[in-house]
Protein backbone atom coordinates (compact mmCIF):
# COMPACT_ATOMS: atom_id res chain seq x y z
CA UNK A 1 0.00 0.00 0.00
CA UNK A 2 0.97 3.36 -0.79
CA UNK A 3 0.11 5.01 2.83
CA UNK A 4 1.41 4.19 5.69
CA UNK A 5 -1.30 4.54 8.54
CA UNK A 6 -0.79 5.82 11.63
CA UNK A 7 -0.27 2.11 13.64
CA UNK A 8 -2.79 3.33 16.53
CA UNK A 9 -6.10 3.93 17.37
CA UNK A 10 -7.06 7.05 19.07
CA UNK A 11 -8.88 6.39 22.24
CA UNK A 12 -8.78 9.82 24.16
CA UNK A 13 -8.33 13.57 22.54
CA UNK A 14 -7.52 16.77 23.79
CA UNK A 15 -9.46 19.94 21.68
CA UNK A 16 -7.11 22.30 20.10
CA UNK A 17 -8.11 25.67 20.79
CA UNK A 18 -8.51 27.99 17.14
CA UNK A 19 -7.09 31.37 17.59
CA UNK A 20 -7.41 34.33 14.94
CA UNK A 21 -4.23 36.13 13.25
CA UNK A 22 -5.23 38.97 15.05
CA UNK A 23 -5.30 37.52 18.49
CA UNK A 24 -1.97 35.74 17.76
CA UNK A 25 -0.46 39.26 16.59
CA UNK A 26 -1.51 40.32 20.17
CA UNK A 27 -0.47 36.73 22.24
CA UNK A 28 3.14 37.21 20.32
CA UNK A 29 3.39 41.13 20.98
CA UNK A 30 2.89 39.94 25.18
CA UNK A 31 5.27 36.95 24.93
CA UNK A 32 7.91 39.32 23.68
CA UNK A 33 8.38 37.33 20.25
CA UNK A 34 9.53 34.03 22.22
CA UNK A 35 7.85 30.97 21.35
CA UNK A 36 8.89 29.87 25.18
CA UNK A 37 6.63 32.15 26.67
CA UNK A 38 3.59 31.62 24.76
CA UNK A 39 0.84 29.75 26.20
CA UNK A 40 0.50 26.10 25.06
CA UNK A 41 -3.28 26.72 24.80
CA UNK A 42 -2.72 29.41 22.47
CA UNK A 43 -1.15 26.90 20.11
CA UNK A 44 -2.73 25.37 17.15
CA UNK A 45 0.32 22.25 16.23
CA UNK A 46 2.94 22.83 18.59
CA UNK A 47 5.72 21.35 17.19
CA UNK A 48 7.95 23.77 19.60
CA UNK A 49 9.39 19.98 20.89
CA UNK A 50 9.05 16.36 20.57
CA UNK A 51 10.43 16.45 23.82
CA UNK A 52 7.77 15.06 26.67
CA UNK A 53 5.21 15.78 24.31
CA UNK A 54 4.46 12.03 22.69
CA UNK A 55 1.37 10.44 23.37
CA UNK A 56 1.75 7.26 25.93
CA UNK A 57 0.49 4.34 25.00
CA UNK A 58 -2.92 2.07 26.74
CA UNK A 59 -0.65 0.06 28.13
CA UNK A 60 1.82 2.81 29.33
CA UNK A 61 -1.30 3.97 31.15
CA UNK A 62 -2.44 0.80 32.72
CA UNK A 63 1.49 0.36 33.48
CA UNK A 64 1.28 3.75 35.47
CA UNK A 65 -1.44 2.24 37.83
CA UNK A 66 1.83 -0.63 38.70
CA UNK A 67 3.67 1.92 40.22
CA UNK A 68 5.20 1.20 43.37
CA UNK A 69 6.11 4.62 45.18
CA UNK A 70 8.23 2.74 47.86
CA UNK A 71 11.53 5.30 48.44
CA UNK A 72 13.53 1.71 48.08
CA UNK A 73 14.21 -1.24 45.88
CA UNK A 74 10.63 -0.32 44.23
CA UNK A 75 9.64 -2.77 41.73
CA UNK A 76 9.13 -0.44 39.60
CA UNK A 77 12.79 0.58 39.37
CA UNK A 78 13.61 -3.18 38.92
CA UNK A 79 11.42 -2.97 35.45
CA UNK A 80 12.57 -0.09 34.49
CA UNK A 81 16.04 -1.36 34.82
CA UNK A 82 15.27 -4.46 32.95
CA UNK A 83 13.98 -2.28 30.60
CA UNK A 84 17.04 0.05 29.71
CA UNK A 85 19.55 -3.01 30.40
CA UNK A 86 17.64 -5.16 27.07
CA UNK A 87 18.60 -2.30 24.79
CA UNK A 88 21.66 -0.67 26.51
CA UNK A 89 23.42 -3.52 28.52
CA UNK A 90 25.13 -0.86 30.70
CA UNK A 91 25.90 -2.53 34.41
CA UNK A 92 24.56 0.45 36.14
CA UNK A 93 21.65 2.55 35.32
CA UNK A 94 20.61 5.76 37.43
CA UNK A 95 17.08 7.46 36.71
CA UNK A 96 16.92 11.05 36.47
CA UNK A 97 13.71 13.78 36.06
CA UNK A 98 15.50 14.38 32.75
CA UNK A 99 18.52 14.15 30.19
CA UNK A 100 19.80 17.55 31.38
CA UNK A 101 20.30 15.89 35.53
CA UNK A 102 22.14 13.19 34.14
CA UNK A 103 24.53 15.62 31.66
CA UNK A 104 24.93 17.56 35.35
CA UNK A 105 26.03 14.30 37.01
CA UNK A 106 28.43 13.15 34.52
CA UNK A 107 29.84 16.47 34.05
CA UNK A 108 30.32 17.47 37.77
CA UNK A 109 32.49 14.21 37.31
CA UNK A 110 34.10 14.62 34.24
CA UNK A 111 33.95 18.31 33.90
CA UNK A 112 35.84 21.36 34.96
CA UNK A 113 38.08 24.46 34.01
CA UNK A 114 40.90 23.45 31.24
CA UNK A 115 39.02 20.33 30.34
CA UNK A 116 37.75 19.81 26.85
CA UNK A 117 34.75 17.28 25.80
CA UNK A 118 34.47 16.40 22.22
CA UNK A 119 31.08 15.48 20.42
CA UNK A 120 29.71 15.31 17.06
CA UNK A 121 27.18 18.33 18.25
CA UNK A 122 26.81 18.95 21.80
CA UNK A 123 22.87 19.44 22.57
CA UNK A 124 22.64 23.08 24.27
CA UNK A 125 21.65 21.26 27.85
CA UNK A 126 24.99 19.14 27.40
CA UNK A 127 26.72 22.05 26.33
CA UNK A 128 25.14 24.60 28.98
CA UNK A 129 26.30 22.06 31.56
CA UNK A 130 29.93 21.34 30.07
CA UNK A 131 30.27 25.16 30.48
CA UNK A 132 28.83 25.65 33.64
CA UNK A 133 31.21 23.57 34.89
CA UNK A 134 34.08 26.03 33.74
CA UNK A 135 34.98 22.95 30.88
CA UNK A 136 34.77 23.56 26.65
CA UNK A 137 32.52 21.18 24.44
CA UNK A 138 33.60 20.99 21.05
CA UNK A 139 31.84 20.16 17.93
CA UNK A 140 33.04 17.91 15.40
CA UNK A 141 30.72 16.66 12.76
CA UNK A 142 31.66 15.79 9.40
CA UNK A 143 31.50 18.75 6.80
CA UNK A 144 28.47 17.01 5.10
CA UNK A 145 26.63 17.30 8.78
CA UNK A 146 26.83 21.60 7.97
CA UNK A 147 25.81 21.83 4.86
CA UNK A 148 21.53 21.73 5.12
CA UNK A 149 21.80 20.66 1.21
CA UNK A 150 24.31 17.59 1.18
CA UNK A 151 22.56 13.90 1.23
CA UNK A 152 24.74 12.29 2.83
CA UNK A 153 22.88 9.51 4.24
CA UNK A 154 24.54 9.80 7.95
CA UNK A 155 25.28 13.69 8.43
CA UNK A 156 25.12 12.81 11.79
CA UNK A 157 28.70 10.98 11.95
CA UNK A 158 31.65 12.30 13.75
CA UNK A 159 34.51 13.03 11.74
CA UNK A 160 37.17 10.65 13.01
CA UNK A 161 40.04 12.72 11.41
CA UNK A 162 39.30 15.64 13.34
CA UNK A 163 38.61 13.56 16.09
CA UNK A 164 42.16 12.25 16.02
CA UNK A 165 43.67 14.80 15.59
CA UNK A 166 41.79 16.18 18.79
CA UNK A 167 42.77 13.70 21.03
CA UNK A 168 46.40 13.98 20.43
CA UNK A 169 46.43 17.82 20.65
CA UNK A 170 44.23 17.87 23.72
CA UNK A 171 45.42 14.18 24.91
CA UNK A 172 45.41 15.07 29.03
CA UNK A 173 42.21 17.45 29.26
CA UNK A 174 40.10 15.20 27.11
CA UNK A 175 38.04 13.61 30.21
CA UNK A 176 35.60 11.35 27.69
CA UNK A 177 34.37 11.42 24.31
CA UNK A 178 30.96 11.84 23.79
CA UNK A 179 28.49 11.33 20.15
CA UNK A 180 25.09 12.22 19.82
CA UNK A 181 22.56 9.80 18.41
CA UNK A 182 20.82 11.27 16.70
CA UNK A 183 22.25 14.70 16.06
CA UNK A 184 19.69 17.04 17.37
CA UNK A 185 21.43 19.82 17.68
CA UNK A 186 22.74 18.97 13.75
CA UNK A 187 19.36 18.51 12.28
CA UNK A 188 18.46 15.43 13.83
CA UNK A 189 20.48 13.65 11.70
CA UNK A 190 21.31 9.73 12.08
CA UNK A 191 25.30 8.32 12.83
CA UNK A 192 26.17 5.23 11.49
CA UNK A 193 27.04 2.51 13.04
CA UNK A 194 30.28 2.21 11.78
CA UNK A 195 30.93 5.75 12.64
CA UNK A 196 29.86 4.20 16.39
CA UNK A 197 32.56 1.63 16.38
CA UNK A 198 34.84 4.09 14.70
CA UNK A 199 34.86 6.81 17.64
CA UNK A 200 34.29 3.74 20.00
CA UNK A 201 37.94 2.48 18.54
CA UNK A 202 39.52 5.73 19.06
CA UNK A 203 38.46 6.42 22.08
CA UNK A 204 39.81 3.02 23.37
CA UNK A 205 42.78 3.70 21.58
CA UNK A 206 43.46 6.70 23.36
CA UNK A 207 42.43 5.65 27.05
CA UNK A 208 38.75 7.81 27.31
CA UNK A 209 35.61 6.62 28.54
CA UNK A 210 32.83 7.02 25.57
CA UNK A 211 29.40 7.91 26.32
CA UNK A 212 26.55 8.01 23.98
CA UNK A 213 23.81 10.68 24.44
CA UNK A 214 21.23 8.34 23.50
CA UNK A 215 17.89 10.35 23.43
CA UNK A 216 17.08 8.77 19.67
CA UNK A 217 18.33 5.67 19.58
CA UNK A 218 15.22 4.00 18.31
CA UNK A 219 15.34 6.68 15.34
CA UNK A 220 18.88 5.93 14.73
CA UNK A 221 18.69 2.54 14.22
CA UNK A 222 15.82 2.79 11.81
CA UNK A 223 18.17 4.90 9.83
CA UNK A 224 20.78 2.51 9.82
CA UNK A 225 18.42 -0.25 8.93
CA UNK A 226 17.34 1.70 5.76
CA UNK A 227 20.76 2.88 5.06
CA UNK A 228 23.75 1.41 6.04
CA UNK A 229 25.09 -1.43 4.04
CA UNK A 230 24.45 -4.96 5.82
CA UNK A 231 22.06 -3.91 8.21
CA UNK A 232 18.63 -4.23 6.58
CA UNK A 233 18.13 -7.87 7.87
CA UNK A 234 18.58 -7.12 11.02
CA UNK A 235 15.74 -5.76 14.01
CA UNK A 236 15.76 -2.58 15.28
CA UNK A 237 16.61 -4.50 18.85
CA UNK A 238 19.75 -5.87 17.32
CA UNK A 239 21.19 -2.49 15.96
CA UNK A 240 20.27 -0.96 19.15
CA UNK A 241 22.51 -3.33 21.05
CA UNK A 242 25.12 -3.01 18.78
CA UNK A 243 25.40 0.73 19.26
CA UNK A 244 25.16 0.61 23.31
CA UNK A 245 27.89 -2.23 23.47
CA UNK A 246 30.30 -0.14 21.71
CA UNK A 247 30.21 2.76 24.19
CA UNK A 248 30.91 2.87 28.22
CA UNK A 249 27.85 4.82 28.94
CA UNK A 250 25.02 6.98 27.84
CA UNK A 251 22.92 10.03 28.76
CA UNK A 252 19.12 9.54 28.34
CA UNK A 253 15.98 12.15 28.08
CA UNK A 254 13.49 9.67 28.12
CA UNK A 255 11.42 12.39 26.94
CA UNK A 256 12.62 11.05 23.60
CA UNK A 257 12.62 7.69 22.71
CA UNK A 258 11.24 6.13 25.94
CA UNK A 259 7.57 7.41 25.06
CA UNK A 260 7.97 9.57 28.33
CA UNK A 261 6.57 12.77 29.26
CA UNK A 262 8.61 12.55 32.14
CA UNK A 263 12.48 11.18 32.66
CA UNK A 264 15.43 10.30 32.04
CA UNK A 265 18.87 8.38 33.26
CA UNK A 266 23.09 7.85 33.26
CA UNK A 267 24.13 4.43 32.71
CA UNK A 268 27.54 3.34 33.01
CA UNK A 269 29.63 0.52 33.18
CA UNK A 270 32.71 1.43 35.67
CA UNK A 271 32.01 0.96 39.12
CA UNK A 272 33.92 3.89 41.30
CA UNK A 273 31.77 6.72 38.20
CA UNK A 274 29.02 4.41 39.15
CA UNK A 275 29.03 5.69 42.88
CA UNK A 276 30.32 8.87 42.57
CA UNK A 277 27.27 9.15 40.14
CA UNK A 278 24.98 7.70 42.48
CA UNK A 279 26.26 10.17 45.43
CA UNK A 280 26.01 13.09 42.96
CA UNK A 281 22.20 11.74 42.76
CA UNK A 282 21.07 11.35 46.07
CA UNK A 283 22.31 15.01 46.88
CA UNK A 284 20.26 16.13 43.76
CA UNK A 285 17.83 13.84 42.71
CA UNK A 286 16.94 11.08 44.75
CA UNK A 287 17.62 7.66 46.20
CA UNK A 288 19.32 5.47 43.75
CA UNK A 289 16.27 3.17 42.85
CA UNK A 290 13.88 5.99 41.78
CA UNK A 291 16.45 9.02 41.31
CA UNK A 292 13.87 11.88 39.91
CA UNK A 293 11.09 10.03 39.38
CA UNK A 294 7.98 8.58 40.90
CA UNK A 295 7.56 4.82 40.70
CA UNK A 296 4.42 5.22 38.18
CA UNK A 297 6.82 7.29 35.66
CA UNK A 298 9.32 4.86 36.07
CA UNK A 299 6.81 1.64 34.74
CA UNK A 300 5.62 4.16 31.95
CA UNK A 301 9.36 4.17 30.74
CA UNK A 302 9.72 0.81 31.27
CA UNK A 303 6.73 -0.33 28.80
CA UNK A 304 7.59 2.51 27.02
CA UNK A 305 10.93 1.51 25.83
CA UNK A 306 9.57 -1.86 24.47
CA UNK A 307 7.17 0.03 22.23
CA UNK A 308 9.80 2.24 20.87
CA UNK A 309 11.76 -0.34 19.17
CA UNK A 310 8.87 -1.12 16.67
CA UNK A 311 9.47 -0.70 13.29
CA UNK A 312 5.65 -0.32 12.19
CA UNK A 313 5.71 2.96 14.83
CA UNK A 314 9.44 3.84 13.68
CA UNK A 315 8.31 3.09 9.41
CA UNK A 316 4.90 5.68 10.02
CA UNK A 317 7.11 8.12 12.35
CA UNK A 318 10.16 8.44 9.76
CA UNK A 319 7.78 8.81 6.89
CA UNK A 320 5.55 11.91 8.19
CA UNK A 321 9.13 13.90 7.94
CA UNK A 322 9.70 12.52 4.77
CA UNK A 323 6.02 13.85 4.05
CA UNK A 324 6.51 16.91 4.72
CA UNK A 325 9.96 17.81 3.80
CA UNK A 326 9.20 16.11 0.31
CA UNK A 327 6.59 18.85 0.00
CA UNK A 328 8.21 21.76 1.00
CA UNK A 329 11.68 21.04 -0.91
CA UNK A 330 8.78 21.08 -3.96
CA UNK A 331 7.55 24.49 -2.91
CA UNK A 332 11.21 25.45 -2.95
CA UNK A 333 11.21 25.96 0.43
CA UNK A 334 15.31 25.03 1.43
CA UNK A 335 14.90 22.42 3.67
CA UNK A 336 17.64 19.91 5.61
CA UNK A 337 17.82 16.55 3.42
CA UNK A 338 17.45 13.80 3.88
CA UNK A 339 14.86 14.05 6.26
CA UNK A 340 15.89 13.66 9.88
CA UNK A 341 14.35 11.38 12.31
CA UNK A 342 12.07 13.77 14.94
CA UNK A 343 11.86 17.16 13.56
CA UNK A 344 11.71 19.29 10.10
CA UNK A 345 14.45 21.25 9.51
CA UNK A 346 14.11 24.98 7.54
CA UNK A 347 17.03 26.73 6.09
CA UNK A 348 15.73 29.96 7.32
CA UNK A 349 19.51 31.48 6.58
CA UNK A 350 18.84 30.84 3.03
CA UNK A 351 14.86 31.22 2.78
CA UNK A 352 15.68 34.81 4.25
CA UNK A 353 18.42 36.05 2.63
CA UNK A 354 17.41 39.75 3.15
CA UNK A 355 17.43 38.80 7.07
CA UNK A 356 21.73 38.62 8.05
CA UNK A 357 22.52 35.72 10.89
CA UNK A 358 23.17 38.32 14.00
CA UNK A 359 18.82 39.32 12.88
CA UNK A 360 17.89 35.96 13.73
CA UNK A 361 17.05 35.03 10.53
CA UNK A 362 15.20 31.50 12.17
CA UNK A 363 13.36 33.95 14.86
CA UNK A 364 11.90 35.71 11.66
CA UNK A 365 10.42 32.43 10.74
CA UNK A 366 9.18 30.91 13.65
CA UNK A 367 7.76 34.50 14.59
CA UNK A 368 5.96 33.82 10.61
CA UNK A 369 4.77 30.30 11.51
CA UNK A 370 2.96 31.14 14.31
CA UNK A 371 1.73 34.30 13.42
CA UNK A 372 0.33 33.31 9.79
CA UNK A 373 -0.66 29.21 11.05
CA UNK A 374 -0.72 28.97 14.58
CA UNK A 375 2.06 26.70 14.63
CA UNK A 376 4.57 27.24 17.22
CA UNK A 377 8.78 25.61 16.11
CA UNK A 378 11.79 26.20 17.16
CA UNK A 379 14.60 28.63 16.07
CA UNK A 380 18.44 26.03 16.14
CA UNK A 381 20.68 28.68 15.33
CA UNK A 382 22.17 31.90 16.38
CA UNK A 383 19.75 32.92 18.81
CA UNK A 384 20.49 29.44 20.44
CA UNK A 385 24.33 28.99 19.77
CA UNK A 386 25.45 32.53 19.02
CA UNK A 387 26.31 33.81 22.34
CA UNK A 388 29.74 33.00 23.43
CA UNK A 389 30.38 32.59 27.52
CA UNK A 390 32.74 35.50 27.02
CA UNK A 391 29.74 37.76 25.99
CA UNK A 392 30.82 37.63 22.40
CA UNK A 393 28.36 37.01 19.69
CA UNK A 394 28.69 35.47 16.56
CA UNK A 395 26.12 33.90 13.48
CA UNK A 396 26.05 29.84 14.77
CA UNK A 397 26.87 27.58 11.58
CA UNK A 398 23.71 27.62 10.35
CA UNK A 399 19.93 29.32 10.77
CA UNK A 400 17.67 26.79 11.68
CA UNK A 401 13.84 26.26 12.38
CA UNK A 402 13.14 23.60 13.92
CA UNK A 403 9.21 22.09 13.58
CA UNK A 404 9.88 18.96 15.96
CA UNK A 405 7.10 16.33 15.33
CA UNK A 406 5.77 15.24 18.90
CA UNK A 407 5.41 10.97 19.06
CA UNK A 408 1.88 9.87 18.27
CA UNK A 409 0.28 12.56 18.47
CA UNK A 410 -0.39 14.75 15.33
CA UNK A 411 -1.91 13.35 12.29
CA UNK A 412 -1.87 13.46 8.19
CA UNK A 413 -4.63 16.44 8.37
CA UNK A 414 -2.07 18.53 10.66
CA UNK A 415 0.75 17.40 8.59
CA UNK A 416 -1.28 18.90 5.16
CA UNK A 417 -2.36 21.59 7.30
CA UNK A 418 1.85 22.87 7.79
CA UNK A 419 2.18 22.37 4.11
CA UNK A 420 0.14 24.67 3.48
CA UNK A 421 0.83 27.62 5.77
CA UNK A 422 4.41 27.14 4.03
CA UNK A 423 2.28 28.01 0.52
CA UNK A 424 1.07 31.20 2.51
CA UNK A 425 4.40 32.61 3.24
CA UNK A 426 6.37 31.82 -0.20
CA UNK A 427 4.29 34.83 -1.09
CA UNK A 428 5.38 36.99 1.62
CA UNK A 429 8.64 35.39 2.73
CA UNK A 430 10.43 38.69 1.21
CA UNK A 431 8.71 40.98 3.82
CA UNK A 432 9.54 39.52 6.91
CA UNK A 433 11.68 41.56 9.58
CA UNK A 434 14.47 40.28 11.69
CA UNK A 435 14.96 40.57 15.39
CA UNK A 436 17.26 41.83 18.19
CA UNK A 437 17.42 40.18 21.36
CA UNK A 438 16.21 43.02 24.14
CA UNK A 439 17.09 41.43 27.54
CA UNK A 440 18.95 37.81 27.74
CA UNK A 441 20.27 35.59 30.76
CA UNK A 442 24.07 34.59 30.76
CA UNK A 443 23.62 31.10 29.69
CA UNK A 444 20.89 29.30 27.07
CA UNK A 445 19.48 32.93 26.63
CA UNK A 446 16.51 30.90 23.82
CA UNK A 447 14.38 29.86 26.26
CA UNK A 448 14.20 32.97 28.54
CA UNK A 449 15.72 36.11 26.14
CA UNK A 450 13.09 38.66 24.96
CA UNK A 451 13.12 40.46 21.42
CA UNK A 452 11.71 43.07 19.42
CA UNK A 453 10.95 43.21 15.71
CA UNK A 454 13.50 45.20 13.70
C1 LIG B 1 16.48 16.62 24.91
C2 LIG B 1 17.89 16.35 24.79
C3 LIG B 1 18.74 16.43 25.90
C4 LIG B 1 18.28 16.91 27.26
O1 LIG B 1 17.25 16.13 27.80
P1 LIG B 1 16.10 16.74 28.74
O2 LIG B 1 15.28 15.57 29.12
O3 LIG B 1 15.35 17.75 27.94
O4 LIG B 1 16.77 17.37 29.92
C5 LIG B 1 20.06 16.10 25.70
N1 LIG B 1 20.54 15.73 24.50
C6 LIG B 1 19.75 15.65 23.41
C7 LIG B 1 20.31 15.21 22.10
C8 LIG B 1 18.40 15.96 23.52
O5 LIG B 1 17.63 15.88 22.43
Amino acid sequence: MKTIIEPFRIKSVEPIRMTTREERQRLLEEAHFNMFALHSDDVLIDLLTDSGTGAMSSAQWAAMMRGDESYAGSPSFYRFEAAVKNLAPFKHVIPTHQGRAAEDILFSIFGGPGRNIPSNTHFDTTRGNIESSGAMGHDLVIAEGNDPASLHPFKGNMDLARLEAYLQEHRDSVPCVMLTITNNAGGGQPVSLENIRGVSALAKRHNKPFFIDGCRFAENAWFIKQREPGQQDRSILEIVRDCFTCADGMTMSAKKDAFGNIGGWLALNDDELAEQARTHLIRTEGFPTYGGLAGRDLDALAQGLSEIVDENYLHYRIRTNEYIIERLDALGVPVVKPAGGHAVFVDARKWLEHIPPLEYPGQALAVALYELGGIRGCEIGTVMFGAHPDGSEAPAAMDLVRLAIPRRTYTQSHADYIIEVFEELVDIKDSLKGFRISRQPKLMRHFTCSFERL
